[in-house]
């Protein structure tokens, strides 16, 4: 089996690492009921997109 030569060292590892943080996701408020929703998304509180209702939602 390979095996590695050597240990990898902190600086290394954590150069590795420096891609893995999470990227906060990303969040704005509905024009139609202010709710917080995704960008680019329908609305799940009201179901308006784009200034029309899409979708009814049951009260
Ligand atoms: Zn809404």
């Amino acid at each position: 089996m390979a095996v590695p030569k050597r240990k990898t060292s902190p600086s290394k590892r954590n150069m590795r690492r420096s891609h893995d943080a999470l990227a906060p996701q990303a969040f704005q408020e509905c024009p139609n009921c202010g709710e917080l929703k995704r960008p680019h998304n329908l609305c799940t509180a009201c179901g308006h997109y784009n200034g029309r209702e899409i979708v009814s939602v049951e009260a």
